[in-house]
């Protein structure tokens, strides 16, 4: 991915000011541009717990993905109702320049305690920088969120959730990174997050040509996240296992194979054949508490220019 726009601008300031034609040193590295996260509330902000699990995992993802996106114009007059049909009744958005992502989030009652947990995804994707979101929806069920039993887990939840906004799993197809889409042995494509899972995680057989993405349990689950039974407890398999889940190199990695520029140090540490032996063994945890299916990823549904025009995408295939 390139940095933004913005570079060469600042990169010309020094040799404007200067009128000397001093330039810049070769090893002198860029000028930083943030990516630029923000999480609005639809409706009345969530209880405390649920507020902290957004903003920890917004300065989670602030410090894997590195790097600035194109800016793109929201246009006035655009309603999260065309996101996500059950948010309807809140005012349209006024027009925006977005810089890097706005998450729309919605904390209401669904269905109460179990049944659908929620739903999150990307709305709005650039036209440019491989389809990187620029708006995005996160919908969970207020009762299922107050019966988490620890932050912990309610944390991975949220991160989970918040990596699918920013593309995991939902702009793989866009990016043309998924193989096997629709059959039973869908596969991740993506160079750098096949390396981590051979080189780094131990997975030198799942991984030998690419990445086992997860192909079954139906919409939502398939085609979308890490396949459960080679990567357990990963954070992003489909089922929130209890105990560690940790994100791993392979995860972030494969942000990198989107487009995004990335810093591995924020990488957890996690080994498939460690996973697979914990979940297996008698009365572990993830064998006594049944792991949590989580909620569907959305696709994303429209296209955005940097000038403000939105234009529907029409998927041949969905997960949604
Ligand atoms: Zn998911």
């Amino acid at each position: 991915m390139r940095p933004s726009v913005l570079i060469p601008v600042l990169v010309a300031l020094p040799f404007l000011a200067s009128g000397c034609g001093k330039k810049r040193s070769p090893v002198e590295p860029p000028p930083a541009v943030q990516y630029d996260l923000q999480v609005r509330w639809l409706g009345a902000p969530p209880q405390a717990s649920t507020q902290a699990a957004f903003s920890k995992a917004v300065a989670r993802i602030k410090s894997i993905v590195v790097g600035g996106l194109t800016p793109v114009i929201v246009p006035g007059g655009f309603n999260v109702a065309e996101c996500d049909s059950t948010l309807g009744g809140h005012a349209d958005l006024a027009e925006e320049t977005v810089a890097g992502l706005v998450i729309y989030a919605s904390i209401e009652s669904i269905d109460g305690q179990g049944g659908v947990l929620g739903s999150a995804g990307p709305c709005l994707v650039r036209d440019q920088n491989r389809f990187k979101p620029a708006l995005g929806i996160m919908r969970l069920d207020a009762a299922d969120l107050a019966a988490f039993a620890t932050q912990d887990r309610l944390d991975a939840l949220i991160l989970h959730e918040m990596l699918h906004v920013i593309g995991f799993g939902t702009i793989w197809t866009d990016n043309t990174l998924l193989s096997g889409d629709g059959t039973d042995d869908a596969r991740f494509t993506g160079t750098r997050a096949r390396l981590a899972c051979a080189t780094v995680h131990g997975g030198a057989t799942a991984c030998a040509t690419s990445v086992p993405v997860h192909s079954l349990d139906g919409p939502g689950s398939a085609y979308a996240h890490w396949r459960e039974s080679v990567f357990t407890n990963e954070l992003m398999t489909p089922f929130l296992n209890s105990g560690l889940v940790p994100l791993s190199e392979m995860s972030i990695r494969s942000l990198a194979d989107i487009g995004y520029v990335v810093d591995i140090d924020a990488a957890e540490d996690y080994r498939l054949q460690a996973a697979l032996v914990a979940a297996r063994e008698p009365g572990a945890a993830s064998v006594a508490e049944p792991p949590l299916a989580l909620p569907a990823p959305q696709r994303p549904k429209f296209t955005v220019s940097d000038d403000g025009r939105i234009l529907p995408i029409r998927h041949t295939r969905s997960i949604e």
